[in-house]
């Protein structure tokens, strides 16, 4: 196990980054450090995917389990052609379409991606950020990216510099701080490698937009509610994840079934004697701030623009545990566009803990 080390905080402008802090950061990673980066979807914790050492470190700082592979981080197309053993016409589409974006590709390896990175598949998960820190950081370091969410295995993704250094600070070389990520969500991971490609994660880029350009797009069972029913094929999907220490409870019906239901169970639990935050949307927010009041209030944003809820979602679990709340009641969302996966990451951090009206 590395020993401790002092984490660099390294404050950049996320629109003009400054050259001489990239070049430091890109040493770093050229010498087979581990360093958190913003991107546009969540902060990434990033190493020299070609350098197995380096990769492990990844999965150390973050207690990953080693079954679940990582998400390999490009600025350019050449690097996509030397990661890869085949480039569909599709992919080229995609990739045409949206990079830099937050799509994630899963295709066939080259022999050039260590098994460390992959967790062992045939097939790598690649992804262009569209965030000025992230790519100018790969350019700078010359070397492909390999990047999961720079937040320790299990919690929810990190929006900020600040939500990294609370989970890794001095298991980390250190951390770029460009100020929030903007999407909030991590990516969506479409599988290519089958007849009709996969959606294993939903993300930034809705499923709609997806069949657009590619007619069929299935959605992996696992990304679902997951009722006993098919594993995931995504490995990551299968933990627990995006979980505050609060238990979340995700409260369905329409928005009167849903506040009504909501203010009964912050008094139930308030009864229990127990510590209760409300998730809510800036249409339902006034039904929370009389009595029964929660201890604590969430206004993730509203329900007319989805991406204001995603973009706040990750930050608001947190401030949750900040105050020690027991119990989070969380509002739910249509599953379209961005609300996929919005529902998907809810569900998960819940733990499927869901009361239907
Ligand atoms: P993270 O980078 O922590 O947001 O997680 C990356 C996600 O991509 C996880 O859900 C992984 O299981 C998934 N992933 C990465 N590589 C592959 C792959 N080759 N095949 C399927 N899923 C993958
Ligand atoms: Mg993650």
């Amino acid at each position: 196990m590395p020993a401790r080390k002092r984490t660099k905080y390294i404050k950049i402008d996320p629109q003009v980054p400054e050259l001489h802090k990239i070049r430091l950061a890109a040493r770093i990673l050229q010498r087979g450090g581990v360093v958190a980066f913003p991107t546009e979807t969540v902060y990434g914790l990033g190493a020299n995917a070609l350098d197995p050492h380096a990769v492990r470190r990844i999965f150390w700082a973050k207690g990953r389990p080693q079954d679940n592979p990582l998400i390999v981080h490009v600025a350019n197309l050449k690097m996509v052609q030397a990661l890869t053993a085949c480039l569909p016409s599709r992919a080229l589409e995609l990739i045409r379409r949206f990079w830099p974006g937050p799509l994630t590709l899963v295709l066939p390896k080259s022999g050039l991606v260590p098994p460390e990175v992959t967790a062992g598949l045939d097939t790598v998960a690649l992804r262009m950020p569209a965030h000025p820190v992230a790519l100018a950081l790969i350019k700078a370091a010359r070397r492909p990216i390999a990047a999961p969410s720079a937040n320790l295995s299990g919690k929810p993704s990190p929006t900020t510099g600040h939500h990294v250094l609370r989970d890794l600070r001095g298991k980390i070389e250190a951390v770029v701080d460009g100020g929030p990520a903007w999407v909030g969500l991590e990516s969506t991971v479409l599988d290519l490698t089958s007849p009709v490609p996969v959606i294993l994660r939903p993300g930034g880029i809705t499923r709609e937009q997806l069949q657009e350009v590619l007619g069929e797009v299935s959605l992996d069972p696992g990304t679902g509610e997951n009722r006993g029913g098919a594993p995931p094929k995504s490995p990551g999907m299968k933990y627990i994840h995006y979980a505050p220490e609060g238990e979340v409870y995700l409260v369905e019906g329409d928005l009167f079934a849903m506040t009504s239901r909501i203010r009964e169970l912050v008094a139930l639990f308030k009864r229990q004697g127990r510590r209760v935050a409300v998730l809510a949307t800036a249409e339902t927010a006034p039904q929370y701030t009389r009595d029964p009041r929660p201890d604590y209030l969430e206004v993730l944003g509203s329900r007319q623009d989805l991406s204001q809820v995603a973009a706040h979602l990750f930050a608001a679990l947190r401030n949750c545990d900040r105050h020690g709340m027991e119990v989070i009641l969380a509002e739910t969302f249509p599953e379209e566009g961005i609300g996929l996966a919005i529902m998907n990451r809810l569900r998960k951090a819940s733990g499927n803990r869901i009361i239907r009206p």
